[in-house]
C-alpha cells in the first residue's frame, strides 16, 4: 500500500483505483485459467495423437483390400465370392454358373445362380 508522506500519511489511491486493480487480478486469473485450459490440452496432445494414429492405421488396413459386399448374416463388408462353378448339364453348357459367396467374418455362405454375362 502507498503511503504519500507529503499528504500527511494519508492514502492517496482511491478506492476505486483499488478496485480496477481487483479487476485486473481477476482478469489476470482468468487469463492464466484459459492458459492453464490449453496447457491441459497441449499436455493430453501426445496421447491423442497416438490414439488418432492407430485409428488412422486400423482404417488404412481395412482400405488396401476393397471392402466386399455387406453379409446379410452380420453386416461385415466380408462377403465375397468364394468360388463360382458351371451348373450341371445344359444349364451348365448355356454359361450359367452358381456362385458361392462366403463371409470373411462369420462364415455365412450362399449360393445364387448367374446367367452368363452378355
Ligand atoms: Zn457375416
Amino acid at each position: 500500500m502507498l503511503n504519500c508522506s507529503t499528504l500527511g500519511g494519508k492514502r492517496v489511491i482511491p478506492d476505486d483505483a483499488w478496485e480496477k486493480s481487483d479487476m485486473t487480478v481477476l482478469s489476470e486469473v482468468t487469463e492464466l485459467l484459459r492458459r492453464w485450459d490449453v496447457w491441459k490440452r497441449v499436455e493430453a496432445a501426445p496421447e491423442r495423437i497416438d490414439e488418432l494414429e492407430r485409428r488412422l492405421v486400423n482404417l488404412e488396413s481395412k482400405l488396401k483390400r476393397a471392402p466386399g459386399e455387406a453379409c446379410p448374416k452380420c453386416g461385415a463388408l466380408e462377403f465375397r465370392t468364394a468360388r463360382t462353378e458351371p451348373l450341371d448339364g445344359q444349364l451348365g453348357e448355356l454359361g450359367m454358373t452358381y456362385r458361392y459367396m462366403e463371409c470373411g467374418a462369420c462364415k455365412h455362405t450362399e449360393r445364387s445362380t448367374e446367367k452368363p454375362k452378355a
